[in-house]
């Protein structure tokens, strides 16, 4: 398992500060130490990826997507290698960990197909002897900052398609989960990637990225984080006009609607909420529930979410494994506690699970009825494995609830008649809707939010396109 950062063509430790512990959160064993990097590491990684740019560029986009088609083969010959790391330091279960494997490959597959797909066009334009050339060209130096819940994913949605553009890669995993990253770099290299068109570090995030985003050469940042830092990011991002991705916060609602299916609902229910915890950026955080069938759908989701085993994300037939860190269940904890203060009832679980020997990190799947908007749980992300329940007496009412939020990165509507039903989603101010569908992301479509959870697709061509300028030529040839 590779340790090191790679700059400027190579597996290094050096660092001007020391090192960073990889902690596995199910265990609080340390796996591994990483470099902790500053200002000068981050100056030496840009140096590198800026003076291999232009080589990267004129490389064929034939002979760069076959790059990414074999790093999409060999991510899947070594899922069961790459999981098992996701899991060490990321705590969800091994199956999950699998999935975002191949969810990760697929990112390469289609960066690597839209790129081939990416031709120039000629526009008609009204002047005699003129002819409009439309263009792509890559954006330039590339950096990526990403978050811990999905460390390989959020990094292949964003190095797939900038290498598929010509573009090289500079690359900030969090602290938590480097070694994911690691190993995905070591996947392209192997795969014949030239070694300065990816450079991997980790470290001080803010001197990292102030560096890159305050010299001028980084022509694009993509960001995947809390709103927050998010939000820091983009004024950095103002100095030098960096062009921005900025995949925030989510703090979705899951509406269902008076005919929906409750079987289907209550299944899709524990399929969006109880990935990784609930620690995803799509989750749903604020279920909507018709009035005639919120008791049942309360008593039948908190029956099924009982019975989710909660063990180490290593065990077999785990379905819950720990949170991320100890920050994270005070937080759960504290939304839960204040959701009871203002009037929610508790139906289900409501406290940490305890396992012998194993931090105090494992919380039991919880389900609250009676909530409302007043509630810290309906105001932001939970980041936790709670259902909370408002029941709603009417479609306008869901809608208004769900739309009172300024996150606007996903959302999920189940019905039983699919007009009413779309007609529900479509009035969702939010990138990415399910409808009666619990798993809507997908390698091939755009995701991304709107309002404070960002702007910038990932995914499919709209993903590749956010790694290209487009550059337009009238041509009036004198040629004969
Ligand atoms: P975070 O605290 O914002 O951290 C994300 C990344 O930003 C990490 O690499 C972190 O580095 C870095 N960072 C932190 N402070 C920084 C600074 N001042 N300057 C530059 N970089 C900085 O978010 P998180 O808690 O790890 O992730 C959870 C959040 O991500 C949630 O809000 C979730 O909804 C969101 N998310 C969104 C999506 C999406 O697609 N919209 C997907 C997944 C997650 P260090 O780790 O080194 O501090």
């Amino acid at each position: 398992m590779e340790t090191r950062n790679l700059i400027a063509g190579r597996w290094t430790d050096i660092s001007s500060s020391g090192s960073l512990e990889v902690v596995d959160p199910a265990s609080d064993k340390v796996i591994a130490r990483v470099p902790m990097c500053g200002a000068s590491e981050a100056l030496s990684a840009l140096n590198s990826a800026y003076e291999f740019q232009p080589e990267w560029e004129a490389t064929p986009p034939a002979q760069r997507a076959a790059v990414l088609h074999a790093t999409a083969k060999l991510l899947v010959a070594r899922k069961d290698a790459l999981a098992r790391i996701i899991t060490q330091e990321c705590g969800k279960p091994l199956a999950e960990a699998a999935g975002e494997v191949q969810y990760s490959a697929e990112y390469f597959l289609c960066a690597a197909n839209e790129i081939q797909a990416l031709n120039e066009m000629e526009v008609a334009l009204d002047r005699p002897g003129v002819r409009g050339v439309v263009r792509h060209r890559a954006v330039g130096v590339c950096a990526a900052i990403t978050p811990w819940n999905f460390p390989l994913a959020m990094l292949a949605r964003k190095i797939a398609p900038a290498l598929a553009a010509g573009c090289t890669q500079l690359a900030k995993p969090a602290e938590e989960t480097p070694l994911s990253a690691f190993a995905l770099a070591e996947i392209l290299l192997e795969c014949g990637l030239p070694p300065q068109c990816l450079q991997v570090l980790t470290g001080d995030a803010k001197s990292i990225a102030t560096t890159w985003l305050m010299d001028g050469r980084v022509r694009k940042l993509s960001f995947t984080g809390s709103t927050e830092t998010g939000r820091l990011l983009l004024r950095q991002c103002a100095q030098e006009i960096v062009r921005c991705s900025m995949e925030l916060g989510g703090h979705a609602a899951f509406i269902i609607l008076a005919d929906a299916d409750l079987q289907l609902a209550v299944q899709g229910a524990l399929q969006a909420k109880f990935r990784n915890a609930g620690q995803t950026c799509i989750c749903p955080n604020r279920f909507l529930v018709h009035e005639n069938i919120a008791s049942e759908f309360t008593a039948r989701v908190a029956v099924a979410a009982a019975q989710l085993k909660i063990a180490p994300g290593m065990e077999a037939d785990s379905k819950i494994g720990p949170l991320i860190h100890d920050a994270a269940v005070e937080k759960v904890r504290a939304h839960v506690a204040d959701a009871l203060a203002r009037g929610g009832k508790l139906v289900c679980g409501g406290r940490t699970k305890e396992i012998p020997d194993r931090p105090d990190r494992f919380y039991e799947p919880t389900v609250i009825a009676n909530c409302d908007p007043s509630m810290l749980c309906f105001e932001e992300e939970t980041f936790g494995p709670v259902i909370p329940i408002m029941s709603v007496s009417s479609e306008r009412e869901a809608i208004e609830v769900a739309n009172s939020s300024p996150f606007g990165l996903a959302g999920y509507v189940f019905g039983g008649n699919d007009k009413t039903t779309l007609a529900v989603a479509q009035q969702l101010q939010c990138g990415v809707i399910g409808v009666n569908e619990a798993v809507p992301s997908n390698a091939r479509a755009p995701f991304g939010g709107v309002k404070w959870s960002g702007f910038g697709r990932e995914g499919g061509v709209w993903g590749l396109m956010e790694y290209v300028t487009t550059q337009y030529l009238a041509v009036r040839s004198l040629d004969k």
